[in-house]
């Protein structure tokens, strides 16, 4: 089982473009590593997407990280006497007169899984090769592509445990993995006088979005030092134990970088195994967590890839039959945090002012939305995918999948969280409420949960009064059970008795 690939021929001669995706950095970056090995000079280049940009399927949290990967990319390039070149247009035009402008005879670039991004990089290729420049797709984004990982009848895996105790069995009998080196990369690189002027980066602002200061930014160097500081300051050791709690820093905050590829995920992996080799036997375990949490992010990725169609539905055929509710108010009462439920509210209000979300009450608020308001999962993953600086096709779908139980290896249906237990349990104390929703902030901990059981008198000694300051649940947790189970009975309860 090859962990690092074969390169491409060299063809010493030549030069080539290296078409960074998601993958925003110079280290440990396979299309550029693989560019150098076969060509003599290289150039680095981003092409913005005007459609994308314009379309409603990102928002500024994941605009504002890229733009800030790409600002401190160029920077890098820059310190090498070289550039980062920006393009902006149709991706197949401007690759071919940018390539026929420095004279690149090839283009690397690391593949995707996601469906529409593989479609237009197929069309991107044959334009590239009708004027003879050859391209090379190169797997980085994962550490085992959708084919490596197979069980034993040779198809893919749809339960995360035996995927995951494969995926380790070929990590350990694998080849060493050997991290690409920049030696040399100075002489490689095309400098900024050949590359000449290209486009400045943008702002957010300059796409019509708004910028803020509590959006995750993202860049390498940054990520090296996030990626370091998870390991030596001991997060990574109590990982197990801290990781569900929303009010800890219990997680590494890398997914964003994960996300524009400022770290590469076999940086991460390397830099998990080797902590355990001199980590005290408790925090191996701990560590062995994070690395699995990992391997989900591969799994999501190879179920994209060999079953494309959960980009657009269930991965459970008959899923497809729920009849979903299109109440638009509690879709915006969800989305605004005004549900009711602090740990739902509090979960929503930290994704809309900080573009990210904790692990755990992505899961929680999931839940809430498919099963307690019975909305389909399909607008609770768009608005992610709006509002997330991490967001990412294949770990989202997955996620939305999971927790609506229509996904492969998901929660059963009948797995409903209660917002109260749930927020008992990970936020005991309400810390991480209180911070989030200041009008809760007087109130008692035997009430935080539930601010609606007090008294109209006890919930003005706690300074709020609520339908004014703060919302009357918008359902009932226990009524709103009883409904989910009616309605995913019929469809995935015969399935399951088939
Ligand atoms: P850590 O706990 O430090 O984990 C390390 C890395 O592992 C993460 O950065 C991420 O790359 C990966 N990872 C962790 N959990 C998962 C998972 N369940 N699936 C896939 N990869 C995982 N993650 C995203 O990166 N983008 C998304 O758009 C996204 N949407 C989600 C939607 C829902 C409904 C749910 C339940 C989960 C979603 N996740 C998503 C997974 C997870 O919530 C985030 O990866 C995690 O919260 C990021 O925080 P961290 O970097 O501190 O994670």
């Amino acid at each position: 089982m090859p962990l690092t690939q074969p390169l491409p021929r060299a063809n010493q001669g030549t030069s080539s473009l290296v078409w960074l995706r998601r993958d925003l950095r110079l280290g440990d970056n396979t299309a550029l590593f693989a560019a150098m090995q076969a060509s003599q000079r290289v150039c680095c280049v981003f092409v913005l997407d005007p459609e994308l940009l314009a379309s409603d399927r990102v928002g500024a949290p994941i605009v504002q990280s890229f733009f800030s990967a790409l600002k401190n990319l160029r920077e890098r390039l820059r310190s090498y006497g070289s550039d980062l070149a920006i393009l902006h247009g149709d991706f197949a035009d401007e690759l071919l007169a940018f390539a026929q402008r420095i004279g690149a005879s090839s283009v690397y670039y690391n593949e995707d899984c996601e469906p529409a991004i593989r479609a237009r990089d197929a069309r991107v290729r044959v334009a590239l090769e009708t004027h003879n420049i050859t391209s090379f797709g190169m797997r980085d984004l994962v550490v085992f592509g959708h084919q490596q990982i197979l069980t034993e009848a040779g198809t893919p895996y749809k339960v995360f445990t035996p995927y995951k105790r494969r995926w380790l069995d070929a990590w350990h009998t694998a080849a060493p993995l050997v991290v690409p080196s920049l030696d040399g990369l100075d002489q490689r690189l095309l400098s900024s006088d050949e590359i000449g002027v290209t486009r400045a980066v943008p702002t957010p602002e300059d796409f019509g979005f708004t910028s803020s200061q509590r959006y995750p930014l993202a860049g390498e160097l940054q990520a090296s030092k996030m990626l370091e500081k998870f390991f030596v300051t001991g997060a990574a050791s109590s990982y197990a134990r801290r990781r569900n709690f929303p009010a800890m820093r219990g997680t590494s905050g890398l997914s964003t970088q994960l996300r524009a590829g400022t770290i590469g995920i076999r940086t991460c992996i390397h830099r998990a195994f080797s902590a355990m080799q001199s980590a005290a036997p408790a925090a191996t375990s701990e560590i062995e967590l994070w690395i699995s949490e990992l391997i989900w992010r591969d799994f999501y990725m190879q179920i994209v890839r060999n079953f494309p169609h959960v980009a657009d539905g269930p991965f459970v055929p008959a899923a497809q039959h729920l009849q979903w509710s299109d109440d638009q108010a509690a879709f915006l009462a969800w989305c605004e945090g005004r549900t009711g439920y602090p740990i739902i509210d509090a979960a929503m209000r930290q994704l809309n002012t900080y573009g990210w979300m904790h692990n755990r009450l992505r899961m929680i608020v999931a839940s809430f939305l498919t099963k307690d308001l019975l909305i389909h999962w399909k607008w609770g993953e768009r608005y992610f995918e709006q509002h997330l600086a991490d967001a990412d096709l294949a770990a989202n779908n997955g996620g939305w999948q999971w927790a609506s139980s229509t996904g492969t290896d998901a929660a059963p249906y009948f797995r409903i969280f209660s917002p109260i237990l749930q927020s008992e349990k990970f936020d005991p104390k309400g810390e991480f409420i209180r911070k989030m929703l200041p009008e809760l902030r007087e109130v008692s901990d035997a009430f935080i949960h539930t601010p609606w059981r007090l008294s109209p008198s006890e919930a003005r000694e706690c300074g709020v009064e609520l339908g004014r300051d703060y919302p009357m649940p918008i359902v009932d947790h226990a009524e709103a059970r009883i409904r989910a189970l009616a309605m995913y009975e019929p469809v995935l309860g015969k399935r399951s008795q088939l």
